[in-house]
């Protein structure tokens, strides 16, 4: 036997500079051990205004602290101050950032709207120009946001790699007695890219703290290698997602995992998920993805987490089922009231279990839970609150009760913090 408690230990922050993004008197703080920041990315035409406005604010309520737009056509741009506008007008305060390829150096000096509207560019080095293009194109744009004073991602993706600085380190490879494989040295030009692009930046006079990076992978062992090597050797906040991750379960597995180990290991000040949404589907799934990333792995609450079992022969019908995915919804829904109104529901536990197996030992371990009877069970379903078994439901009114218990229980455990918070 082991003589000690079993920890993986705190999740220790990689310490970084602090970046704040700012749109009138709100902001958000992103490194310096500030919580990771949940972002996401509009996929409306932006000369849309109005259909963009709407997104942004549909994912800004979900969640999303920062939201990406494209900006890539003069009418774009054009459009980003009527959007920032709408977005005024329905009380939508959260930052937009644009993201610019190709033409970014002239749609922000083109349109001095658009660079003020925005509160942070997205400038991906790998898609400025090139030669020296590349390089009058990158300065006029870091140019432009020292003028309106804000800061920028230099996003780098594997996919839009600048070509010159690939062609010379792989004839620095070359000429290794060991030379490495090709994986490798696109590794390194991706770290590269993102850091010799920051240097450049800073010396055209962009405060360092106005940098964040961000370094795109479609595969989870690239993400990984990358960004550890990113936070080996800069002390910008990091910008975390794999680019092109894909659709449903794929996207979220394969997300989750190269997101997950990097936050295990402290790396990484904002994600966001990057799922190809189904036609027709909720762009702002992203946002709970995200959320959900950042709450099981303990390091922010957005809502409650309901804990349900699989349901395996012992459970007779889709009842409890059913019971989960209500009580989640039901809880989702409130959050945007509960909030405020009850400080720390979003860390609270409900678990609906389907029998009586693990249901009475889960429902014990969360904050309020309930065990429903599994096939041969007496038709009975207790409900453990913080670790007591209180009440027994029975009959077809099992789900609208237990709501009514839970909601009762918000109240009472997070009415009470509140109002002590205001004594
Ligand atoms: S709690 Fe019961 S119904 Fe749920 S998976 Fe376990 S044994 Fe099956």
């Amino acid at each position: 036997m082991i003589d000690a408690p079993m920890s993986v230990g705190p999740l220790k922050r990689r310490q970084t500079r602090v970046m704040t993004v700012r749109w009138l008197d709100h902001s958000v703080l992103m490194g310096g051990g500030a919580p990771v920041v949940v972002q996401s990315m509009t996929n409306t035409d932006t000369t849309d205004a109005i259909a963009t406005a709407i997104q942004v604010k549909d994912l800004a309520r979900a969640g999303s602290e920062l939201v990406r737009i494209t900006v890539n056509t003069p009418a774009a741009a054009e459009a980003v101050p009527a959007i920032r506008d709408q977005l005024d007008r329905m009380g939508v305060y959260v930052p937009l950032v644009g993201d610019f390829h190709y033409n970014g150096h002239k749609l922000l000096q083109q349109v001095p709207g658009c660079a003020q509207a925005l509160s942070k560019y997205r400038i991906n080095p790998g898609n400025v120009g090139a030669g020296r293009r590349r390089d009058d194109n990158f300065a006029r744009m870091i140019e432009v946001a020292c003028r309106h004073e804000k800061p920028v991602r230099i996003g780098v993706n594997w996919g839009s790699l600048d070509q010159d600085l690939l062609a010379r380190l792989m004839d620095v490879n070359a000429a290794r007695s060991n030379p490495w494989d090709a994986q490798s040295v696109m590794r390194e030009a991706l770290v590269t890219s993102a850091l010799e692009s920051a240097a450049r930046a800073e010396s055209l006079g962009l405060p360092g703290n106005a940098i964040t990076l961000s370094a795109k992978v479609s595969n989870v062992q690239d993400l990984v290698a990358v960004y550890r090597a990113l936070a080996a050797r800069c002390d910008y906040p990091l910008h975390l997602g794999l680019t092109e991750a894909g659709m449903g379960s794929k996207g979220i597995v394969a997300s989750t995992a190269g997101i997950g180990v990097l936050l295990q290991e402290g790396i990484g000040d904002t994600i966001r998920v990057s799922l190809t949404p189904e036609p027709g589907g909720d762009r702002t799934r992203e946002v709970v993805v995200a959320q959900e990333i950042l709450q099981t792995m303990g390091l922010r609450a957005f809502a409650p987490l309901v804990v349900a079992c699989p349901g395996c022969g012992r459970t007779s019908s889709t009842f409890f089922q059913e019971l989960a995915s209500s009580i989640q919804s039901f809880l989702r829904e409130q959050m945007p009231v509960w909030r405020s109104r009850y400080p720390g529901v979003e860390s609270m536990q409900v678990a609906v279990m389907g029998c009586v197996v693990n249901g009475p030992g889960e429902s014990r371990h969360a904050d309020i839970g309930i065990s429903l009877p599994g096939a041969d069970e007496a038709p009975v379903a207790p409900v453990f609150v913080d670790g007591e078994r209180t009440v027994t439901l029975k009959g077809e009114r099992i789900a609208e009760e237990f709501q009514v218990i839970v909601e009762n229980y918000v109240q009472r455990r997070y009415g009470a913090a509140r109002d002590m918070e205001h004594a």
